[in-house]
């Protein structure tokens, strides 16, 4: 061919597609001094409002003009909120906070894409980001050597400007490159959390494929019929809990306003607190007896899920592929379940008492589970995906996410559905067609591991199809490439290149059949989605730092 004998000028360089990483973090507690601790919480403070300021300037920007401020536009604000002597606040942990609005936005956004990918379901809560109060703005990101530095052969971790070394406990080295330096505030504790970059993630491990069901009354079942059973930490520690936190209300009033009183209390040089001592002794009391079940709990997931990937009665027994549920759909639906089991109860409730049948109102149940037992609930099954994903990850444990809707009806034997749906208190499966009976979660898991191999074989069966039109990409690119180096070789008077209208070799004409490169294909019943080779991703990384 022509195009390849003219001389090639320099190729632009192609940005090369990083490999996705295997991500970490390591926590460590912080030991500030009184003076440090009031300079922690400055710098919190600042960033609180360079939050909720970011915050509300997007949402009305897309108000105004339907288009959202990216976080580049957004840290073009940073150098004029920088004042010269403000403690600890650097331009880059600046555009962290600013970044994170990012994170928080797309989260929402990509609940939308999913809640719309699911049908929109009524009652389904999507969660736009809000602001955030100053008590609840619990941490800041450096990145290293920008205003932040971590030396653990000194066991400190240094702020500047003028925050300086805070002492930390280095109870284990931190392993890989360190990406990210956060300071975290929990219960009037200190924390500092590197998130590590620890190389290229393990490529997938050969094992057994199994299926995974999570819920409450068992945090998770597998295809084969074990069981991590539920430690009820929480429920036991609730009475507890509840004791404390009715203190906390009692002592949380408002002291009356003084009249004439000046902002700033000269005596500490801050804002007057809003609420007393003896309220914060109250919240601090609560808070601790809520870390240490979470605490106790965290410890005992770890150690389940280790047994669930790595051995099984005492035995090493790898697991090669994971099938999960995808949470967030699993959440969705069980939402809307519950909101159609209220009206259903209304509905007969009615009709018992000859009442006029109420109506679904629209938007009612805005709120479904609201409260304690939606927390438990979600915390508990989110907790074991979590805990599965990341081991998943460090391991090369390949995860596959399906969609879980009617896994805990169907019949895994025969595919039949029941007639009556069981209720949530029916703990069998009893299957009226084929006579299949067995544990309720042990069967939803040998639905999800069923969907896990249909999505494998999807996945074969589409590989031909994708390398196709992968080579076709690449042949289009190509062209282009060689068009372009000609028309530099040539002048920019070169008439039309000759390969678009020379079509003697024929291969051409495979250029004319669409790609179909944009979407995502979903296939239903199940909805697979990549996480990045089953990387967890940094986002969620960071969320978990959050918390
Ligand atoms: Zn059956």
């Amino acid at each position: 061919m022509a195009q390849t004998e003219t001389p090639i000028a320099p190729a632009k360089p192609k940005k090369p597609k990083k490999p996705p990483t295997l991500i970490n973090a390591f926590q460590y507690r912080l030991y500030p001094t009184p003076t440090q601790v009031a300079k922690l919480e400055h710098v919190l403070n600042t960033h609180c409002n360079l939050y909720n300021d970011a915050l509300r300037d997007r949402t009305a920007e897309y108000a105004l003009t339907k288009k959202s401020l990216t976080y580049m536009d957004q840290q073009g604000m940073v150098p004029g909120r920088i004042r010269s002597g403000d403690i600890g606040t650097t331009r880059n942990s600046m555009v962290q906070t600013i970044r994170r609005i990012d994170a928080a936005v797309n989260g929402f956004v990509k609940r939308v894409v999913r809640w719309r990918a699911s049908g929109s379901p009524e009652g389904v809560e999507l969660g736009y980001p809000e602001s955030v109060d100053l008590d609840d703005f619990k941490s800041v990101v450096w990145s290293p050597g920008e205003g932040a530095k971590w030396m653990p052969e000194r066991q400190r971790v240094r702020i500047t400007p003028d925050v300086g070394e805070i002492k930390a406990v280095v109870h284990r080295p931190h392993q890989g490159t360190i990406k990210t330096i956060t300071i975290t505030r929990r219960d009037r504790r200190w924390f500092v959390t590197l998130t590590c970059d620890l190389g290229a993630i393990p490529q997938y491990r050969a094992g057994r494929m199994i299926g995974i069901d999570l819920g409450v009354s068992k945090l998770a079942a597998t295809d084969d019929g074990h069981f991590v059973e539920n430690p009820r930490f929480f429920e036991d520690s609730a009475p507890r809990l509840e004791a404390a936190q009715q203190v906390m209300e009692r002592r949380k009033v408002i002291p009356p306003k003084v009249p004439n009183r000046p902002e700033i209390n000269p005596a500490t040089g801050r804002k007057w607190p809003r609420y007393s001592e003896n309220y914060r002794d109250a919240k601090t009391a609560a808070a601790n007896i809520q870390r240490d079940t979470a605490n106790r709990r965290r410890d005992f997931i770890r150690k389940a899920v280790h047994g669930l990937l790595e051995t099984r009665d005492g035995l090493p027994d790898p697991v090669g592929i994971l099938v999960l549920e995808d949470l967030q759909i699993k959440q969705m639906i069980m939402a809307v379940n519950v909101k159609m089991a209220k009206e259903e109860k209304a509905r007969k409730e009615a009709e018992a008492n000859g009442l006029p049948i109420p109506m679904a109102e629209p938007g009612a149940g805005k709120r479904p589970r609201r409260g304690m037992a939606k927390a438990l609930h979600d915390a508990a099954m989110g907790g074991v995906h979590l805990a599965l994903t990341q081991l998943a990850a460090r391991l090369g444990v390949r995860v596959i996410l399906v969609n879980p809707a009617n896994t805990s009806q169907r019949c895994s034997r025969c595919g039949g559905m029941p007639e009556v749906p069981k209720t949530l208190d029916e703990r069998k499966h009893k299957c009226a067609a084929c006579g299949y009976t067995a544990d309720r979660d042990t069967n939803a898991a040998r639905n999800i591991l069923a969907l896990g191999q249909e999505m494998l074989r999807q996945e074969e069966a589409d590989r031909p199809r994708k390398e196709a039109a992968r080579l076709r990409m690449e042949a289009v690119l190509l062209r282009k490439e060689e068009r372009e180096l000609a028309k530099g070789v040539a002048g920019l008077d070169t008439p039309a290149d000759p390969a678009e209208t020379d079509d003697e070799d024929g291969d051409h004409a495979d250029l004319s059949v669409p790609l179909r490169l944009t979407a995502w294909p979903i296939p239903d019943p199940t909805v697979m989605i990549p996480i990045g080779n089953h990387v967890v991703r940094k986002e969620r990384m960071k969320q978990l730092l959050l918390i």
